[in-house]
């Protein structure tokens, strides 16, 4: 799979996922971490948020550094 060369690191971190900027694809199933909208690797639209609502708003990214 393509996708394990963008697989998040940091198992060890509890929860808190998507805040730290890292994406689900529904598809490989795996957390990675990418800027984009859609998988690297299959090409599937990321989840960047735990819930999914029928908003399309436009998320804001919160860019804490
Ligand atoms: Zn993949
Ligand atoms: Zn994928």
């Amino acid at each position: 799979m393509a996708c394990t060369k963008y697989m998040a690191k940091g198992n060890s971190i509890g929860g808190g996922r998507y805040e730290q900027g890292q994406k689900r694809c529904p598809e490989c199933e795996v957390f990675i971490e990418w800027e984009g909208l859609w998988c690297p690797c299959c090409g599937r639209m990321l989840r960047s948020k735990p819930r999914a609502k029928k908003l399309k708003h436009k998320l804001s990214l919160s860019r804490t550094r």
